[in-house]
């Protein structure tokens, strides 16, 4: 397989977790916020957002880990405890609302992380 088309499946994984996390969010939303799926109250879309810059600054680019296993801890506290929050809550239900979406996401998590993240992993101590 040439790099570039490596790459661009890369991109594609990108893209799919931040669907995947659109859409754990939205659910998030509905149930505690009564919020319609396309209409996240601002607390919520200010979360996302906030979400959406970490993932397109991420040190590790296309080579980024699923969020649960990196190495880096690029959250802010509050939003990371946020995040956790939403996570726990939407993880579950994500089976049932996006089937496809959570299994391509547990798929992604088994994947073995690149060399670079291995390498960040051992200098910060895990
Ligand atoms: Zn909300």
């Amino acid at each position: 397989m040439s790099q570039s088309r490596t790459s661009s499946l890369q991109g594609a994984r990108l893209r799919r977790e931040r669907r995947t996390f659109e859409a754990m969010i939205a659910c998030y939303c509905l149930d505690h916020h009564g919020r319609p799926e396309t209409h996240l109250c601002s607390e919520c879309q200010a979360l996302l957002d906030y979400a959406r810059l970490r993932l397109a600054r991420c040190r590790f680019g296309t080579e980024k880990p699923t969020c649960v296993k990196c190495p880096v801890h690029c959250y802010q506290r509050d939003y990371r405890e946020r995040v956790r929050d939403v996570m726990r809550y939407a993880g579950p239900r994500m089976l049932w609302r996006h089937p496809i979406l959570a299994v391509l996401h547990l798929v992604d998590g088994l994947r073995p992380p690149s060399a670079k993240v291995v390498a960040t992993a051992v200098k910060c101590g895990g």
